[in-house]
């Protein structure tokens, strides 16, 4: 029975019975193909291969049962369809296999056009071609080039040096200049090192290429590139790819063939208008690797005016089909256009934000669906410098402006040069003639990547885009010389190691390091730019979908800041209070001297002294920061670090003294120093003497802070300010270590404020696994929960703050164990389980009881959705994440279906 279960499964569908929305089973490019189909545009016809198939052949090494016989089946239905046969030697059917997954991963996996040619059926392609010999000797070579590449694993330079050998010989450096002689030679070459390699003959029998091919692609899911590609884009790596097999159209048939990729709106800038490259007599690689330089798509009217108009309309079509930005890769056989793909098109930062505003101008989408379009990842490379320009910087180049940003760096012309570099902290900028797949490392680890090949659409600018990475690309005036490491430009020659700055919005590239200014959309927050006088457009649609994000967001967003200075800058990013406020931060710096002091007193008397020493100092720090955050609240966190923080490290005191005993001196201090050093030194210190621990051991220690804090609260009252302290208590386990500070703390509010009308809160930490587990009762003594994910992740996982994530956390990222650090980004299943059982458990206890997030995760786009979803109040982050947790916060609330935004 399950036998036959396996053979009826569907594994291959027909173009004409798929959808857009069937990403999942089809990848995007079948779904958008066959979308396109129904929609009577001028598809090629084709089948894809599900991604369930690629699954289960990735899990057990074979097809599944019965894809052979399905493909078998749509084969002829499509040999039936066009007419012609695979392999035919008279009129043969030729076909492209192509990758596509769920989510676009650019060059990343593999495609084999011109399957279905062996020695026999070139002959009748040539024929069919109108007797063009050397279009058919050309598709015949590169059909081995890429099967050998691709499905056997041949040294792809081994085919460029006979390519590079035949033009030396025909005495050109064009491939247009060889003829069929040529070709014929070359692909006897060709064979050759097919055999030599791979120990058998090309293959001549069309179904096993196609096998070969489909399997190939299969694998190529699981390729190194692949595998980093999708940890970089946050690609699950489970998800498989489907196998488009597509009837071959060629844009090599002469003059009035062609090949392209267009925009239907600028994917840089977001502007409106028709943006594309077009490039004469090619095939689709050539346009995608930057091999030659293409056109603007406009010369394609000149060209051939009745494809671009059929063109234009198709592109007006889809872009209101889709409702957003499309990509569209197009082939003109003989002055009939084909659509060879389309999808909603990747874009900068920047034209997300552009292209949701103008979307909702058009009708097309309402401020829900434009918030739902853009993300805080998105905003934070908004919010990314720029250069400061004077006449002192003058371009010595200018290229493409493919991916937004500035970046400067010094010049490396190989991905290892790059990733060694950066792994000793440099800034580099990756210099290539093009990039390829194979320098995905390279253009990770780099600032910025700049090109002399290709345009927009390269695989540089794609990749780099989706990166969020600067890049220009095609900026053909510098002369790259890889071997030499070097470049030169305008008569200057600039060597590995020295510094260029390149502008990813202008394209244009200087010698140097340029100064940086600070972003627009920062001057916007920072409130030093009107939005209504701004005539940026930038800023209007930031401006415009962040005012709709507040007005739907359920989410508090608050900062974590220690200072004055912090308090007023995540007020300007529109912070509604500070949830984290770092007291031991306070102790550093000159007054270091004051803490050494309290730890080395030995009576009660000078512990005192030493504490009210300390406190007008901490009184006016809050004062500060009550008078920025007036009327806001403000969360106090008791110190928390051990002491033994405050003193010098051990090894080196410990010399000091040494010598000091030796050369006689008087070494009194220090050598008691040394013995409070050695009395507080911890194995495990996060795991010691820290948060309420010390408040319960050292007496008098909160009691000072409690004190300083309900002080400067009455102080700015009295002022006519408005203050709303929230004392929370550091890595309480058991609600009784709650409790015993909660009772010391409520004597000393209520002496302090007295009639002022100061209200003060006292609420906890929940950082310790055993208080999420134990919340119930923690409630019962908090105001408040602040959930601290940083501690809880470090002692939920067992994973040390200050270490793991250099020392391994390479391999589990590696292994898979998890896609992202759990530092970065909560771990929803075990660390987000406890959150989730304390927030109900403490809200059964307490109904009223304020929760909230003050770990870096509150400034995390994944896990401000975490949040929401488990009903807290507030999330907390850093000033300049603000903004970002304010848009994600309104995403969440907004949260529909909706189309995926990746
Ligand atoms: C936390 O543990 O998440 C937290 C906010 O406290 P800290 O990072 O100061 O330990
Ligand atoms: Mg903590």
């Amino acid at each position: 029975m399950a036998a036959q279960e396996t053979v009826d499964h569907k594994y291959v569908y027909d173009f004409a019975e798929g959808n857009k929305d069937l990403k999942d089973l089809l990848g995007g490019k079948g779904a958008n193909l066959a979308e396109m189909t129904n929609l009577g545009l001028p598809v090629p016809p084709g089948f894809t291969i599900t991604t369930e198939a690629c699954k289960a052949y990735l899990a057990t090494g074979r097809e599944p049962d019965g894809l052979a016989g399905q493909i078998e089946a749509h084969l002829e239905s499509l040999e039936r369809g066009m007419g012609r046969r695979l392999g035919d030697p008279h009129d043969p059917l030729l076909v492209s296999v192509r990758s596509g997954a769920k989510f676009s991963m650019p060059g990343m996996m593999e495609t084999v056009l011109n399957v279905g040619l062996n020695d026999r059926s070139v002959v009748g392609l040539a024929a069919q071609a109108g007797g063009n010999e050397r279009f058919a000797w050309d598709s015949y070579r590169r059909l081995i080039q890429m099967f050998g590449k691709t499905v056997c694993e041949v040294p792809g330079e081994e085919f460029e040096h006979a390519l590079d050998e035949a033009k030396r010989a025909r005495g050109t450096t064009s491939d247009l200049d060889l003829d069929a002689d040529d070709l014929r030679g070359l692909v006897d070459a060709y064979k050759k090192i097919f055999l030599k390699h791979t120990g058998r003959d090309f293959p001549q029998e069309p179904r096993e290429q196609l096998d070969l091919a489909i399997r190939a692609v299969f694998e190529s899911w699981n390729a190194e590139r692949a595998v980093l590609y999708r940890r970089q884009e946050r690609i699950p790596a489970d998800l498989g790819t489907a196998v488009n097999v597509v009837a071959m159209v060629f844009g090599n048939l002469g003059p009035d063939s062609g090949t392209g990729v267009a925009f239907t709106r600028d994917p840089a800038s977001g502007a409106q208008g028709i943006y594309g490259d077009y490039l004469a007599n090619a095939q689709g690689e050539d346009v995608v690797a930057g091999i030659r330089n293409t056109v603007p798509l406009q010369d394609l009217e000149r060209l051939d005016k009745r494809s671009y108009d059929e063109l234009l309309g198709i592109m007006a079509r889809l872009e209101g089909h889709y409702r957003d930005l499309c990509d569209i890769e197009f082939t003109i056989e003989r002055g009939k256009l084909w659509m060879l793909q389309t999808r909603v098109g990747k874009r900068t930062a920047a034209a997300a934000f552009v292209i949701a505003g103008q979307l909702v101008d058009e009708g097309l989408i309402d401020l829900d669906e434009a918030l739902h379009r853009v993300n805080g990842a998105q905003l934070a490379q908004l919010m990314f410098p720029r250069f400061q320009l004077d006449h002192d910087f003058e371009p010595v180049a200018k290229g493409v402006g493919a991916s937004p940003g500035a970046a400067s760096g010094k010049v490396v012309f190989t991905s290892a040069r790059a990733v060694e570099l950066a792994a000793e902290g440099e800034a580099v900028i990756l210099v290539r003639r093009e990039t390829n797949p194979d320098d995905l490392n390279g253009m990770i680890a780099a600032k910025g990547i700049l090109t002399s090949r290709g345009g927009k659409t390269s695989h540089a600018a794609v990749v780099a885009r989706g990166m969020g990475k600067t890049c220009v690309s095609g900026a053909d005036e510098i002369d790259v010389n890889v071997p030499a490491k070097r470049f030169s430009i305008a008569g200057q020659t600039v060597n590995e190691g020295d510094v260029v700055s390149i502008d990813g919005t202008t394209g244009k590239v200087y010698l140097g390091e340029v100064p940086v200014m600070p972003s627009e959309v920062v001057r916007y927050f920072e409130g030093t730019l009107d939005p209504d006088e701004a005539d940026d457009a930038l800023v209007r649609a930031v401006h415009r979908i962040m005012t709709h994000a507040d007005a739907a967001r359920r989410l508090a967003v608050r900062a974590n800041a220690d200072t004055g200075e912090d308090a007023a800058r995540a007020r300007r990013f529109g912070a509604q209070g500070i949830g984290l406020c770092r007291t031991e931060h306070m102790f550093l710096g000159d007054r270091r001297e004051l803490v050494e002091r309290l730890i080395l007193t030995r009576t009660d008397t000078e512990r005192s002294d030493a504490l009210a020493a300390l406190l007008p100092l901490q009184r006016d720090d809050f004062v500060e920061i009550f008078r920025e955050m007036d009327g806001l609240p403000v969360t106090v966190r008791l110190i928390d670090p051990p002491l033994h923080e405050f003193l010098p490290p051990l090894e080196q005191l410990a010399v000091d003294v040494a010598v000091a005993q030796e050369r006689g001196e008087d070494v009194a201090k220090e050598e008691a120093l040394l013995a409070a050093v050695r009395r507080m030194h911890e194995e495990n210190p996060m795991l010691g003497l820290r948060g309420v621990r010390l408040g319960l051991v050292i007496p008098g220690l909160f009691a000072m802070q409690v004190r300083a804090i309900a002080e400067a609260a009455v102080r700015v009252t009295r002022e006519g300010g408005s203050a709303c302290p929230e004392i929370m208590v550091p890595l309480v386990g058991a609600v009784q270590e709650l409790e015993t500070v909660r009772a010391e703390a409520e004597k000393i509010i209520a002496e302090v404020v007295g009639d002022s009308g100061v209200e003060v809160l006292i609420g906890t930490m929940i950082e310790v696994p055993r208080a999420a587990l134990t919340a119930g009762q923690i409630a019962e003594a908090a105001q408040f929960f602040s959930f601290g994910t940083n501690d809880l992740t470090q002692m939920g996982w067992g994973f040390s703050r200050d270490d793991v994530e250099g020392a391994f956390f390479w391999r589990y990222l590696e292994l898979g164990i998890f896609g992202i650090s759990p530092f970065e980004s909560i771990d929803r299943d075990g660390v987000g389980r406890l959150v989730r059982i304390a927030a109900e458990e403490g809200r059964a206890a307490r109904p009223e009881l304020k929760l909230g997030v003050c770990g870096e995760h509150g400034g995390d786009p994944e896990s401000v959705h975490f949040f929401h979803s488990v009903g807290l109040d507030y999330v907390s982050c850093s000033p300049f994440r603000v903004p970002v947790a304010r848009l994600e916060a309104g995403r969440a609330a907004v949260e529909t279906v909706g189309s995926d935004s990746r």
